[in-house]
């Protein structure tokens, strides 16, 4: 990261893609990641590389929605694990959630791979590598998850997720929180609680609201979550693409 100025005019977007970079060398992140990464970085330039108003919204509802969870996951796939282990980590010590990795394009090297980054970076219990369970409505490979992680969990974070994956855990009547820069994604489109916000402020900004939220009450917390609307903050997403001021 050292070598890109800090005031360079993409500085964020720059150490962003070095981090997904090195994610690939280190074997974390797959070489769809790198695709998925360029796809995204498109959407956050439109967004003019910020957490818009709608997001933080959905930030604050996400939290909510993790506190008031019963068994809480939050899923981790390698380019988030790339771009934002420790933030995870801290998120699920924020919220009580467990970390799963779960890869769409799942390999035995890659999924110790990310298992033991984030035990690097503090992790202690990292779920996902007994594949005991299936999602419903998907081939076999895509489908594996642990039976006590994903499987059973009620209130379920997924970044960045397929849009075929995002649907068929949303047909298994879980609170789906998905991080999508794209609002069009069927995977923002299917989401209890679509974050169209870059992972990389999505993750600390729910992490903060979880922080203030720590002493809120159940029904306190439940409220904010039924307040939320998905359709709006999706509309307002695709609105501030359309009419973003751009310099
Ligand atoms: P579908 O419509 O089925 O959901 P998709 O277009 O989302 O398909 P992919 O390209 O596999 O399919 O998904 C990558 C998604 O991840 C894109 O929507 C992209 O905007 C988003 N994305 C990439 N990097 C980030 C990031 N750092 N933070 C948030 N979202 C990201
Ligand atoms: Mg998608």
């Amino acid at each position: 990261d050292a070598e890109i100025p800090e005031d360079h005019p993409r500085h964020d977007s720059l150490v962003t893609r070095h981090r997904i970079e090195d994610g690939v060398e280190m074997g974390i992140t797959s070489q769809q990641g790198l695709i998925a990464q360029g796809r995204g970085e498109a959407f956050d330039y439109l967004l003019g590389e910020r957490t818009i108003p709608s997001a933080d919204d959905a930030e604050r509802a996400a939290a909510a929605a993790l506190l008031a969870a019963e068994h809480p996951v939050l899923s981790v796939n390698g380019n988030v694990a790339a771009l934002v282990p420790g933030e995870l980590v801290t998120l699920a010590e924020a919220t009580g959630a467990d970390l799963e990795v779960n890869l769409f394009n799942r390999t035995a090297e890659r999924m110790q791979a990310i298992a033991d980054h984030l035990r690097e970076h503090g992790a202690e219990e990292v779920k996902g590598l007994a594949a005991d369970a299936q999602i419903p409505g998907l081939s076999h490979e895509r489908a594996k998850v642990d039976r006590d992680g994903i499987y059973e969990a009620d209130t379920v974070l997924v970044p960045l997720e397929d849009g075929d994956r995002a649907e068929a855990l949303g047909e298994m009547d879980k609170t789906e929180i998905v991080i999508d820069l794209n609002p069009l994604s069927r995977s923002a489109q299917v989401a209890t609680i679509p974050v169209v916000d870059n992972a990389v402020r999505a993750v600390p900004g729910i992490t903060e609201h979880a922080r203030e939220l720590a002493d809120a009450d159940e029904a306190t917390l439940r409220e904010i979550v039924d307040e939320f609307d998905a359709d709006a903050a999706l509309a307002a997403a695709e609105d501030a693409i359309r009419d973003g001021d751009l310099d």
